[in-house]
């Protein structure tokens, strides 16, 4: 049951007059993406992040066909070639000297520094204010709202709005932060080139699978060179730096050590494969990794993240006309049809990686026979409704 009479509380600390329907904490695709469907149906929204934009992300920065799909339903299909997204159509996997070279269906490649900011810009665009630089976690609930917690710190101020002290719903969009942590979690690690190294080529995504992780490759945006990793932990030890790990995953491969790759600003992430106990409790939500997530191998996190935030919108708005409980069990279910089961083949295949064995018979049989492959990426490049159907 809610008190009505808190809400005024709020209000009259004077503390901040700005109740906005949803605050979202968290401007990667999810959020973002999320912020402008809200915004645009007539709802008032805050997005807050703790970095100023642009920013680096560590991720692969592939795209596949249903994250443009999702993009595309959005009325943001033009987008990435506003970006200089560069199409992808082959990716060569690695595994020693074993390479098997395979088609990749509609895939797009760029930098999430460009993506996350150009995301924000459409959401500001559809009404969404942004507050960048502001570190928030979701507070206690009051009244029909659900508080922010901005910690000690002075709330920033920006362009003269002070940030909302609640919201009737807050969104958890935070990516990889809470969360049980899965045993042998690797670590994820990235950097941004300035140009593609020597050895490698600019037409394809590149994955080399070895001992201690993986490591994948491909041209973005403005002719730079992205970079990402996932590693054991007993091995990035056993390196000392990211740098170091990741040259010794391309020797894996049989290529020289890279001068490009042992000076570049290396950025790590937290442990990768996490779930949370819950992803919705009373008046908030959590979606994209916040609300789980597992190894990149298949270069599907954004996809998730975007799917997740178009079938999450219609609860919230539901969710601030009407607080109903029922929505938090609505939005376990509809996150298990939605992204949880597509999460599986990705789990498998992280596990199969983990074996030198499976990894060689893997790539080995997809040298000789590419086609093998086909129906799993059909699958995962397959549009999707936001009830969980795939699209013929
Ligand atoms: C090595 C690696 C490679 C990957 N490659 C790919 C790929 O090729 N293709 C793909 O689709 N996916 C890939 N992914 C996955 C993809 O990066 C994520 O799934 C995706 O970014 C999730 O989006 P999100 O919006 O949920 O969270 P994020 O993009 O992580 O955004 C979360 C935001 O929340 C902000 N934040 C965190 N805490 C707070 C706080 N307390 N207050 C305010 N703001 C906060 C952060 O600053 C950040 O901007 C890869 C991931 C890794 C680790």
């Amino acid at each position: 049951m809610t008190d009505p009479h808190k809400t005024d509380d709020i209000i009259n600390e004077g503390l901040n007059p700005w109740l906005p329907d949803v605050a979202i904490i968290g401007a990667g695709p999810s959020g973002s993406l999320l912020a402008l469907v809200l915004a645009r149906s007539g709802l008032s929204v805050a997005l807050l992040d703790q970095a100023q934009f642009p920013r680096r992300k560590v991720c692969g920065g592939c795209l596949n066909g249903r994250a443009m799909a999702a993009l595309a339903s959005c009325g943001l299909g033009h987008l990435l070639e506003r970006l200089g997204a560069r199409p992808v159509t082959q990716v060569q996997l690695c595994v020693g000297r074993q390479r098997a070279t395979l088609p990749l269906p509609a895939t797009q490649s760029v930098s999430r520094t460009a993506f996350d900011a150009a995301l924000i810009a459409e959401a500001q665009a559809a009404g969404v204010a942004f507050f960048s630089g502001t570190r928030v976690s979701m507070g206690a609930i009051c009244g029909g709202y659900r508080q922010l917690d901005y910690g000690a710190r002075p709330e920033p101020s920006i362009a003269g709005r002070t940030p909302p002290q609640g919201a009737k719903i807050v969104v958890l969009a935070h990516g990889l932060r809470d969360g049980a942590i899965a045993k042998n979690s690797r670590l994820g690690a990235g950097t941004l080139l300035n140009q593609v190294p020597q050895p490698l080529s600019e037409d394809r995504l590149l994955m080399l699978i070895g001992r201690g992780g993986y490591v994948g490759g491909v041209r973005v945006e403005g002719g730079q060179y992205d970079l990402a990793a996932a590693l054991d932990v007993a091995f990035l030890k056993a390196h000392g730096t990211l740098a170091l790990a990741v040259n010794d995953l391309f020797q894996q491969a049989g290529y020289e050590a890279m001068p490009e790759i042992a000076a570049a600003d290396w950025r790590g992430t937290p442990l990768l494969t996490r779930r949370r106990q819950a992803i919705a409790g009373q008046r908030w939500f959590a979606v994209g990794d916040a609300a789980g997530y597992v190894e990149p191998f298949t270069g599907e996190g954004m996809a998730w993240a975007m799917s997740g935030a178009l079938a999450l919108a219609p609860l919230v708005q539901s969710s601030v006309a009407t607080w109903d409980s029922g929505a938090i069990a609505a939005w376990s279910q509809l996150h298990q049809r939605v992204i949880a089961v597509r999460q599986w083949p990705c789990r498998i295949m992280s596990q199969v990686l983990r074996s030198r064995l499976l990894s060689l018979g893997l790539v080995g049989g997809l040298q000789f026979f590419p086609g093998l492959a086909r129906p799993v990426m059909q699958v995962m490049n397959r549009p999707q409704t936001t009830t969980g159907r795939a699209m013929i």
